[in-house]
């Protein structure tokens, strides 16, 4: 199976797989994507049943990675979604009630669903270094809006012949998620805060991808630049993994027959997540539609309702900040499936150049047939949170919250498995403040009330970093981080 950019309309630069997340980003500018989606048929869905989730992971993955073996697979899963990273199991299904499942993705170090694709994507890196016969350092460029710079610090720490820097905007972040990636420990890594938001911290990255005379000065340093964000296919193939093991699971308990349709609903930023399952679909596993939810930027519930994409309109800042995004990324691999590259292509240099576009009557009316939105106040997701504890005694995050918010609202009789993309204590303070309790000034205070109000356990990892030492402070400029990565 060969790899294509989402905007190469002649198809004829195919790769394998382990250059793709080598790459990260194609020359073009482009997303890379399977020549064609293989398929995973009903007795194939009965017989991942019976595995575990590292099996289920690695019987996936094969599917995609044809150039790693599937006992190469199976050993990354196994190291990845293992008890010492997942403990308790990687993607458990909670039942909140006849209707609606909660498919907790943020068992792993981090607390977030980053883990998910993070804690095994170095491992596919490492291996494509191998396989393609890489002599250089991979430097790993990392933009996040929280959750995956701490989750690709801990994945990448100390992995030979990789080093990474992460870039974060300075006021889009929560102080928990700052402190956990100003504490890094490892000797390859770095960190860095951007001024602006999520957004310019992305274009920075971008920028700094597409600058072929800093990519010739690093090259001569014997280093060469990847990506470590959703837009690398090393993120999404590991994320397809969950979507068919809760289908599995949910057979397992009976919930449904194998054949039966599901609603899948996604607290969404950067569509990678929401597409990961839309691939699992496209597959044969059987979901008949997709809520896709957002936070008060909703720019893809504007999308999804009228067929116009448009990010010119007020960034909020939200107590859902993994979701503070006005472009999605990861949109583009939907749209290059349902409309081709040739309209892709034209789409995203639109975005670019007017900050708009969009889409045609024959591909609107495709996206119907698969896709509904929502967004959620703040308002709406403090309610949600509120009224999911007292109601089911269950404890969201705020991410989640959004989510559960959109799958309360469109349910109809379809069992919605619904994303929760982060523990409830990353976000401590304002789940409390949602409770109805003063939202206390200091984070870890917050943990201990969050604690008491509600009996749920306080993972480990949140409190260690009490007593680390912050290693990095740095606030630069936007226009200062190719310096910063020419230091480093
Ligand atoms: C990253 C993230 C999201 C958004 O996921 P995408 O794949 O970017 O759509 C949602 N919630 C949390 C907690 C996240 O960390």
């Amino acid at each position: 199976m060969k790899y294509y950019s989402t905007r190469d309309t002649k198809k004829t630069n195919g790769i394998d797989s382990a250059v793709a997340i080598k790459n990260g980003l194609a020359p073009d500018g482009g997303l890379y994507m399977p020549s064609e989606i293989p398929a995973v048929s009903s007795s194939d869905i009965l017989s991942l049943c019976k595995k575990s989730y590292a099996e289920r992971a690695a019987d996936i993955l094969s599917r995609f990675l044809c150039d790693y073996t599937y006992d190469e697979l199976l050993s990354d899963c196994r190291e990845a979604y293992g008890e010492a990273r997942f403990p308790g199991g990687a993607a458990p299904l909670v039942k909140l009630n006849d209707n609606i499942f909660v498919l907790e993705l943020w068992h792993g170090p981090t607390g977030a669903f980053k883990d998910m694709a993070l804690q095994i994507m170095p491992r596919l890196l490492s291996r494509a270094l191998v396989k393609t016969g890489e002599k250089r350092t991979a430097h790993i460029l990392v933009a996040t809006s929280g959750d995956t710079g701490k989750a690709a610090l801990e994945g990448y720490r100390d992995i030979d012949g990789i080093k990474i820097t992460v870039f974060y905007p300075v006021d889009g972040v929560s102080k928990i998620q700052k402190l956990q990636m100003a504490t890094q420990e490892g000797g390859n890594v770095n960190v860095c805060a951007v001024k602006g938001n999520f957004d310019d911290a992305q274009n920075g990255v971008k920028k700094i991808f597409s600058d072929n005379e800093a990519k010739e000065r690093l090259n001569e340093k014997g280093v060469f630049l990847s990506s470590a964000n959703s837009i690398n296919w090393g993120r999404l193939a590991p994320q397809i993994a969950y979507y068919v093991s809760a289908y599995c699971d949910m057979i397992n308990t009976g919930e449904i027959a194998n054949g039966d349709l599901i609603d899948i609903c996604v607290p969404t930023g950067n569509f990678g997540n929401i597409f990961a399952g839309y691939i699992a679909k496209l597959m044969g596993l059987p979901i008949r539609r997709f809520i896709c939810a957002s936070n008060s930027n909703n720019v893809l519930t504007d999308f999804f309702e009228t067929g116009t994409y448009d990010r010119n309109r007020k960034f909020h800042t939200t107590m859902s900040p993994s979701m503070d995004i006005l472009i999605s990324s990861n949109l583009e691999r939907l749209l290059y499936l349902v409309s081709g590259p040739e309209k892709t292509r034209e789409w995203m240099k639109q975005l670019v150049c007017e900050g708009k576009y969009t889409v045609d009557a024959e591909t609107k009316s495709a996206l119907d047939r698969e896709f509904t939105a929502c967004c959620s106040t703040e308002e709406n997701t403090a309610e949600t949170i509120y009224n999911t504890f007292d109601k089911y005694g269950y404890l969201s995050d705020t991410h989640t919250a959004c989510a559960l918010f959109a799958s309360y609202k469109k349910a109809d009789g379809v069992k919605i498995v619904t994303d929760s993309t982060a523990s409830p204590y990353k976000f401590a303070s304002d789940v409390l403040a949602s409770l109805g309790e003063k939202k206390p000034e200091d984070a870890f205070e917050a943990f201990e009330l969050l604690n008491r109000k509600t009996g749920v356990d306080i993972p480990d990892s949140f409190v260690s970093l009490k007593t680390k030492a912050v290693r990095f402070d740095k606030v630069i400029e936007p226009n200062s981080m190719l310096d910063f990565v020419l230091d480093k």
